[in-house]
């Protein structure tokens, strides 16, 4: 049999029903212990932190969809990234890109520099100054494409191929894009992490991570430390990722076909100086992305000419949640500025792109006429805000 198409396979996960009752899905076994009929020889399952079906039914499916040897479900993105680098030992060093995800860069400069991992930023999209940055401790790179919240594009095949090169372990997180339009094992990758909370979960109810290794060997690595450190997603979400996981496709076609049209629309708008999105005519990285992934995502951000008429449009907008996140089957609307960047020095921000008028959306499945005329009303009012200053 020829291999099954992805929509199948998140509709029929290897696990795709319950094997004792025929039932539609994966019961949710809330437990943390199984009874041993032998005592001196332990079944397959013995305590809940190492294994629970609702949680092992993720992670088989994950580890399928990215084409990987091995899934893990852990109760964060968060848990997810920082068991991953706890497979690096002190002493090691790792080359990241700068635009990676605030939390990641939070765990490996704090937490993860007290126990003495060292990493050093660079921009991922300039593979020579990224190669440059690789010394004789380097033992693991680790990007994400595209980068939030200016959606620059790293070339997942070259930054596999100079990790593998140098013998490196390389790691991306693939949340913005999920295994549904991006898959970078097949290119190479080592690791991949999500934080489901995002378009796996898909309806901004979840709060899951996962990860999945490539081969065995490095998902023994995982398995050690997912069961010793223990930050495992519950039985209860990961009954929710697996039915998230069941409509990923067709929500992101759908939710991907609308921030096509939005992105192409703010263009046009008078008020929005600058737009984001992989597939425009012009973005730098347009060719790298279309090569390596099935479409430009459901998330665009957009430039207004100031802080005043940012801060106008988040109070304006009526569809969007104004709010952290992304992802969900509602439209989200970020403001960078005061919450995923808001750490960052203003100079380092203005530095990325990420000035004081940038917003994020995160396009759900609202009807998209409806989402333009509420933008449209919403802009509007930041050009009163304009002639009123
Ligand atoms: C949200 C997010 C994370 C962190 O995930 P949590 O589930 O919030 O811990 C990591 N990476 C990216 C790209 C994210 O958007």
């Amino acid at each position: 049999m020829t291999a099954r198409a992805l929509e199948t396979r998140l509709v029929h996960p290897e696990q795709d029903r319950d094997p004792r009752t025929g039932a539609s899905s994966i019961p949710i076994y809330q437990v943390s212990t199984y009874h041993q009929d032998d005592p001196e020889h332990l079944g397959r399952y013995d305590y809940a932190r190492s294994d629970n079906p609702t949680r092992e039914a993720l992670e088989v499916a994950i580890a399928d969809l990215e084409g990987g040897a091995r899934g893990f479900a852990f109760a964060s993105g968060m848990a997810a990234i920082s068991s991953v680098l706890l497979t690096l030992q002190a002493g090691d060093h790792l080359v990241v890109g700068e635009d990676i995800y605030g939390g990641t860069y939070r765990i490996l400069t704090t937490v993860l520099k007290r126990w003495g991992l060292t990493c050093t930023f660079v921009d991922s999209t300039d593979l020579e100054r990224f190669a440059a940055a690789i010394t004789p401790q380097t033992k693991a790179v680790f990007v994400e494409t595209p980068s939030n919240p200016t959606l620059k594009i790293t070339d997942l095949a070259a930054v596999a191929a100079l990790a593998h090169h140098h013998g490196l372990l390389a790691i991306t997180d693939n949340t913005f894009m999920s295994p549904a339009l991006q898959r970078p094992l097949e290119l190479g990758f080592d690791i991949v992490v999500h934080s489901a909370t995002k378009f796996i979960g898909g309806h901004s109810d979840l709060i899951a991570g996962l990860a999945v290794a490539r081969d065995a060997e490095t998902g023994r690595r995982l398995r050690h430390v997912q069961n010793a450190f223990g930050a495992i997603l519950g039985p209860q979400d990961s009954w929710l990722a697996l039915r998230g996981l069941k409509t990923l496709a067709v929500r992101l076609r759908q939710q991907q076909a609308s921030a096509e049209t939005l992105a192409r629309w703010l263009q046009t708008q008078p008020q929005v100086t600058r737009v984001y999105y992989p597939t425009l005519d012009g973005h730098p990285g347009r060719d790298i992305h279309l090569r390596q992934a099935g479409g430009g995502g459901a998330v665009v951000s957009f430039e207004l000419a100031s802080r005043a008429a940012a801060v106008r449009l988040l109070k304006s907008v009526r569809l969007p949640l104004v709010a952290v996140s992304l992802g969900g089957v509602e439209s989200i609307l970020s403001y960078p500025v005061t919450m995923s960047h808001a750490a960052m020095p203003a100079a380092e921000r203005e530095a990325r792109g990420i000035s004081a008028g940038l917003v994020r959306l995160s396009v759900g499945l609202e009807a998209v006429a409806d989402l333009r005329a509420d933008l449209e009303q919403a802009l509007a009012a930041t050009a009163e805000t304009a002639s009123a200053s």
